[in-house]
């Protein structure tokens, strides 16, 4: 049975092209980088090119990518390694809807003495430029706000966000892991210091990431967290992964080429299963449907459906869940929380997100299944409604 994926924001498939450059690198060229034989320099030249290749789709220099695992490491090895510019600047502000690679390390530096503090969100799961305006002061070291979000595809004010920070005199991060591939790059990433991204979210390979480190005082900000071998100018020691960075870079030069009509095409699909679905239910609701949002995602919201139990019901159709199970207890998603959403109605969520490789039969099919699945739910007694097991591992996607 073909699997309808629709799932694009937790992860796109490996590109073809991107996994034919990698291969030469796993069983053929498979030096150290590191090494200063020929075929070590083989693998160097082939991560330079990578180096390259990420630096001009982010219009930053070479030798401010620092190749990581993927973004969880790229966010870690930042809000960790910094270090303030004086002992004045002991606030970190990031916002209510940030990915738990980047609210994770904020509680160990909480719980070392910082104050982390998180901007309000609207309604619409928008960053609330009054409340930044409010939180961001002259005790502030760096603010850390996402692009777009992994749950809803909320668009983020970048450029505003950026310069309140340097207005104050903060560092920026930007948390760009759900832009790159999806959107061509914007010019507000000229305002950022720092900028995560991910292989895997742009069709290229998983356990490839980069954080973008500018040179001044970003960088001499920063150390590393893995020390060992001084890889990546001393901030992420270890033998490079070659043929990750390889795919990596591919997928880069692949997203500059292409990202302006993939996302043509992404949101063709998703208004499609939109305008459909709200049809076939027309109790349900599109989470931050009237701001702008990453062109193939669709947060769901249907009221007395949970989440769980409708995507138990879906066969062949991979889709998201809207909240996050950890240990057989599920936690409500803290960004429809932070957006006002009830317990109810944030395990009443799905996530549907459309990539390239979609065709618009999988919008169509998706919409019947849900259409099915749903009211077969609503006409089952509660006793008959026991989810089947689903295993999920209680990280953010
Ligand atoms: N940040 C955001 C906004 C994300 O969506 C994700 C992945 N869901 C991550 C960070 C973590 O990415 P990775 O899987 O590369 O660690």
């Amino acid at each position: 049975m073909r699997h309808v994926y629709l799932d694009n924001s937790a992860t796109t498939p490996c590109d073809s092209t991107v996994l034919s450059a990698m291969l030469p690198f796993f069983c053929d060229q498979y030096a150290n980088p590191s090494s200063p034989h020929a075929m070590g320099k083989v693998a160097y030249t082939a991560c330079s090119d990578a180096r390259e290749r990420v630096a001009q789709l982010l219009h930053c220099n070479g030798s401010e990518i620092v190749f990581t695992s993927g973004a969880t490491e790229s966010n870690n090895l930042l809000l960790l390694g910094l270090t303030p510019q004086s002992s004045e600047r002991h606030r970190i502000v990031i916002s209510q809807i940030e990915h738990t690679s980047v609210q994770g390390p904020c509680r160990v530096r909480q719980a070392h003495g910082f104050d982390v503090q998180q901007i309000r969100v609207t309604a619409d799961g928008i960053v609330d430029l009054d409340s930044a305006d409010e939180l961001i002061d002259e005790h502030t070291a760096i603010v850390s706000i996402q692009a777009a979000n992994n749950e809803t595809g909320v668009l983020q004010p970048i450029r505003e966000a950026a310069e309140i920070a340097r207005s104050r005199g903060a560092l920026f991060h930007c948390d760009a892991a759900q832009w790159i591939g999806k959107l061509p790059i914007p010019a507000w990433f000229d305002l950022c210091d720092f900028l995560t991204l991910s292989g895997h979210k742009f069709y290229g390979p998983k356990g490839a990431g980069v954080l973008m480190v500018r040179s001044g005082r970003p960088r001499r900000s920063l150390s590393a967290m893995i020390h060992g071998g001084a890889h990546e100018a001393g901030l992420r020691s270890g033998t490079l992964n070659v043929p990750t960075i390889v795919g990596l870079g591919v997928a880069c030069s692949i997203a500059e080429q292409q990202a302006e009509k993939d996302q043509e095409y992404v949101a063709m699909l998703r208004e499609r299963f939109e305008s459909a679905i709200t049809r076939a239910l027309p109790h349900s609701w599109i989470n931050g449907a009237r701001v702008c949002r990453l062109p193939g995602s669709c947060s769901l919201t249907i009221p007395g459906v949970p989440a769980s139990m409708l995507i138990a019901n879906l066969s062949g159709i991979c889709i998201g869940e809207g909240s996050a199970c950890s240990s057989g207890s599920t936690l409500p998603s803290h960004v429809l929380t932070a957006m006002g959403l009830s317990r109810e109605d944030t395990d009443s969520t799905v996530r549907i997100s459309f990539g390239r490789q979609n065709l618009p039969d999988d919008a169509d099919n998706a919409t019947r299944a849900l259409e099915i699945a749903v009211s077969r739910i609503l006409d089952k007694s509660p006793a008959d409604q026991t989810p089947d097991a689903l295993l999920y591992d209680g990280s953010d996607k």
